[in-house]
């Protein structure tokens, strides 16, 4: 029987309590932290919607698992399980466990990436970013033109543009190309998904050049689940057999299990190349730990081993999605631009779009954000001219990021429909007061990632 409730498929064992606040004590928080939501203390936020990194709730069996965690250095029972779930899964070699997605992407970027390397990717996250340009080498970004429009829905706008790439493949360039990788889904561009199609064909193109083929494999679950829903050859697949397939069309991944893991800490680095494998543990044991537990706790292995079987559950991913999908449709009906169709761990306002009074230097985005915090006590995050531009020197204007935008990332099974709704409510809010909203000036900024320490305040 077809029922409109999609219901959270789950019940709550433990509770803890959202803090309550007034519009009074909001501003008195967001001005003692000079206007940055980064500085407020997790008890002033009531829905909190940061992050979708390490923030979901464990099952009663990940808790159980906890219990079961063997502590042993080395071979530990819970390295064993651990191993054995991510080795049926990726269906890889070489398991490698790191502390975070990051950490996988450090020895990722010093064993295989030097000097003057380019790296194509459909989009590379800040910190994969981040670490091969620390190697001194050029990460590329070739988002498929539907990933590109913000505002047009289209099913994979997570997918690699397959010319631009068989270009940078058929030029004098391809001996400075390391491998190939791609993000699922992808997070910088929305959260949209890739398609099997383009991961076949991203494959046969990696297989013709010789390249290596790496996923960035994050959201893993949630990429599978789109292409369960809008690509036909798979309506009828398990949601862990599309991911298995996926998994299998490339030669290794980095993964930052602190998302599609289910866990609050956790990564990992797989390769089938042996050679690879082996330099890789070599640098593990330097910077993370021994091979059988990379900078984890035998606990934490466990609690990853079980939350890597829950996070396939068609059951959980429907209830992940549709509560994306209703705050999606809720700002659609509000008048609200927002990224479309809604990603699978967040929803994207455009800034840009909502508040064309405030220019990109005075950060629409943030304003944003902190008016959402103020309305309802929800904390969202700028993802633009005060996260990526580039400061303006001697008084200048900052040079502007490509979007502004705000993210509403939903943590995993923490909050429920009526969390949903609240939410909705703050939007809906926050469209009676957009006229009103201004823009911000930067008093103190450090030089690299300002977004997190910079202080501001509005402009009158
Ligand atoms: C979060 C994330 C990372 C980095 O993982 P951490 O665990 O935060 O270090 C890398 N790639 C993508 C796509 C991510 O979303």
């Amino acid at each position: 029987m077809e029922f409109k409730t999609i219901i959270e498929p789950f019940k709550i064992k433990s509770v803890e309590p959202l803090a309550i606040t007034t519009p009074e004590q909001r501003k008195e928080y967001l001005e003692r932290e000079h206007w940055n939501l980064f500085g407020l203390q997790s008890q002033e936020v009531t829905i909190d919607l940061l992050t979708d990194s390490g923030t979901g709730a464990m099952s009663a069996e990940q808790w159980a698992a906890i219990m079961r965690g063997d502590e042993a250095y080395a071979g530990s029972h819970s390295w064993q399980r651990f191993n054995k779930v991510l080795t049926e899964l990726t269906g890889y070699k070489h398991i490698i466990p790191t502390h975070q997605g990051r950490a996988s992407e450090k020895i990722l970027a010093t064993i295989t990436v030097k000097e003057g390397d380019i790296i194509p990717s459909n989009s590379h996250f800040d910190t994969t970013r981040a670490n091969f340009e620390a190697a001194l080498a050029t990460p590329v970004d070739l988002l498929c033109k539907e990933g590109l429009d913000l505002l047009t829905p289209a099913p994979f706008k997570g997918n690699i543009d397959l010319e631009k790439l068989e270009a940078l493949l058929n030029s004098d360039d391809i001996d400075k190309i390391p491998f190939v990788l791609m993000t699922i889904t992808n997070n910088t561009g929305g959260g949209q998904p890739v398609s099997m199609e383009n991961l076949k064909a991203v494959k046969a193109l990696c297989e013709k050049y010789n390249k290596m083929f790496l996923l960035d494999a994050c959201r893993f679950s949630e990429n599978a689940w789109f292409v369960s829903q809008r690509e036909d050859s798979y309506k009828d697949i398990e949601i862990r057999e599309i991911a298995k397939e996926a998994f299998r069309l490339a030669d290794g991944c980095t993964i930052s299990l602190k998302k599609d893991g289910f866990g609050n800490i956790g990564g990992v680095l797989a390769f089938n190349d042996d050679a690879l494998a082996e330099a890789a543990k070599n640098v593990l044991i330097l910077t993370e730990g021994f091979p059988t537990y990379g900078g984890l706790t035998g606990r934490d292995l466990d609690a990853l081993a079980q939350g890597l079987i829950e996070i396939t559950d068609r059951n959980y991913l429907e209830y992940r999605a549709r509560s994306i999908s209703y705050l999606a449709e809720k700002a659609l009906e509000y008048g609200i631009p927002i990224v479309q169709p809604a990603g699978g761990h967040a929803l994207y306002i455009d800034a840009k779009t909502f508040l064309p009074h405030i220019p990109p230097h005075q950060y629409p985005g943030h304003s944003l954000a902190c008016e959402i915090y103020l309305i309802g006590g929800v904390r969202a995050v700028e993802l633009g001219t005060l996260a990526f531009g580039v400061a303006g020197e001697d008084g200048k204007d900052d040079t502007p990021a490509t979007h502004e935008l705000v993210r509403l990332a939903a943590p995993r099974r923490s909050y429920t429909q009526s969390h949903f709704d609240y939410v909705a409510e703050v939007l809906e809010k926050l469209v009676e007061k957009k006229d009103t909203l201004k823009g911000y000036e930067i008093t103190y900024q450090p030089k690299l990632l300002r977004h997190f320490t910079a202080k501001l305040k509005p402009k009158t």
